[in-house]
């Protein structure tokens, strides 16, 4: 027979607990079936816990727990996060964080009205393209260009425009998939394309593309591979070369060189990853990229090119089913126009990553590791790696400093069983939550990745989930 002070009988029913406070309190702001729901929910739990030996809770300790169900069921589940992983554009964490004045913006565009269509000089209807095509002119060198919803959508859309009925000339090594379930072969099939392999998985010439040119050709196209990298025994064909040859056989070309970088990553001892102005300058017809990774803006896919092959894109019905949105067009216009001021490495906040300097991580990383061991966390700091990530330059890596949290002789934390993934996931857990990585056994928290007005936060959080 179990005592009355561990009988899961002796717990109160639903309405005894909803009318004790301050449940009774919460019915006020929050609708009765999320509270209820709540209720039902933490005296569950407190039943399995009794079940399980434990002791029958006070009224006041199951009213905290529906409070802060109630807290977590009304909270929206995309939250800000802190990342620290070191790996800049972390498609899981939403790829690009935007500038300041990027952000500005955004929130002028999107909190009120714009002049997004309304050409003001004449009052007349205007193209939310027409806030683009400037800037785009000016740093990519192209003759004209938009956006779309994102790069996906922007081969989608050239293929279509430019393809349809016809068949398209792609390296054997480039008929890819580049992440979530975009395959070239797919969306070749989806523009209504025939799609005509060359060469073979490791090597492809010049030659391989000029032989399966017939009149039957719409295209060629280059995929940059970005997400992963062929090595040994290997030869391919460059966006710019290839648009050599299609002005030669007067065939179009298409190059989509995914990252959208108009910086030279090479500058920053990282692989030279393609540049969008050199296949512009090299007579591409279209060049498309996307524009939260390397450009460092909001998602969407940019389009430049040729005037002609650009008419037929902005002209083809999948232009408006694809068209990008106020919110993002206000924060790539502002994105954009850090480069064409000059000012991009120091304002777009993905360059001003990849450029930070080691002294300056390796003194963000050891205060922070000094701080952490008077809370008495067991903390160091490590040299290791930041990524580019965001399927960017696979295998390319910054040197970094880490902060590094391990579980030593002399214990790390308070936790009754410490363990790094447990500190991990508390971290992931906490009211901001803050995300690192685990490296041989040790949790590191690269501060590259970290906005510099974060740090603070950061460590209140390293402290409430390693100390409590
Ligand atoms: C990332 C990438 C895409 C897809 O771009 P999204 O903006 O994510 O849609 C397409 N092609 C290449 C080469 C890429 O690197």
């Amino acid at each position: 027979m179990p005592s009355a002070a561990n009988d899961p009988r002796g717990l109160p029913s639903v309405d005894r607990l909803l009318s004790a406070e301050p449940v009774a309190s919460l019915l006020l702001s929050t609708p009765r079936s999320v509270v209820v729901e709540a209720v039902r929910g933490s005296l569950r739990l407190a039943r399995s816990e009794v079940l399980a030996g434990g002791t029958l809770p006070s009224t006041d300790a199951l009213a905290a727990v529906v409070v802060s169900l109630v807290a977590e069921a009304e909270a929206p589940t995309l939250r800000r996060v802190i990342n620290a992983t070191g790996v800049i554009v972390h498609t899981n964490l939403g790829r690009a964080p935007l500038s300041d004045d990027a952000l500005a913006l955004v929130t002028q565009a999107a909190g009120g009205y714009s002049n997004l269509e309304l050409d003001l000089e004449t009052g007349e209807r205007g193209s939310r393209h027409s806030h683009l095509a400037s800037l785009l002119r000016g740093v990519t060198g192209a003759e004209d260009g938009i956006a779309v919803n994102n790069n996906a959508g922007a081969v989608l859309l050239c293929l279509s425009a430019l393809a349809s009925g016809r068949e398209v000339v792609v390296s054997r090594g480039q008929a890819v998939e580049i992440g979530g379930g975009f395959r070239i072969p797919d969306v070749l099939r989806q523009s209504g394309c025939t799609l005509v392999e060359v060469g073979t998985t490791n090597r492809t010439y010049l030659s391989d593309y000029e032989a399966a040119i017939t009149p039957r050709t719409a295209l060629l196209l280059h995929v940059h591979p970005s997400n992963f990298r062929v090595s040994g025994f290997t030869h391919s064909v460059s966006g710019p070369e290839l648009a050599a040859l299609g002005r030669r056989l007067q065939v179009m070309v298409l190059d989509d060189v995914g990252s959208g970088a108009l910086l030279d990553t090479s500058a920053f001892g990282l692989a030279r990853e393609p540049m969008v102005q050199e296949s512009v300058a090299a007579g591409c017809d279209l060049v498309c990229f996307s524009g939260d990774k390397l450009l460092g803006g909001p998602q969407a896919g940019v389009i430049v090119g040729k005037r002609e092959a650009m008419e037929s894109v902005r002209r083809h019905p999948l232009a408006r089913a694809l068209r990008i949105d106020k919110a993002s067009l206000a924060g790539l216009v502002a994105t954009l126009r850090h480069y064409s001021r000059g000012e991009a490495l120091a304002r777009v906040p993905v360059w001003r990553m990849i450029s930070a300097d080691l002294p300056s991580l390796r003194a963000r990383a050891e205060g922070w590791a000094e701080q952490a061991r008077g809370w008495g966390i067991c903390a160091s700091t490590v040299e290791t790696a930041s990524a580019v990530g965001g399927g960017s330059l696979p295998g390319e890596t910054l040197p970094t400093v880490a902060l590094t949290i391990g579980f030593g002789a002399e214990r790390a934390v308070g936790q009754d069983a410490p363990s790094i993934d447990g500190l991990a996931a508390r971290l992931r857990a906490g009211r901001t939550p803050v995300v690192g990585r685990i490296e041989r056994g040790l949790l590191l928290l690269d501060p590259r990745t970290v906005l510099p007005s974060e740090d603070a936060e950061l460590l209140a959080m390293l402290r409430l989930a390693a100390v409590g």
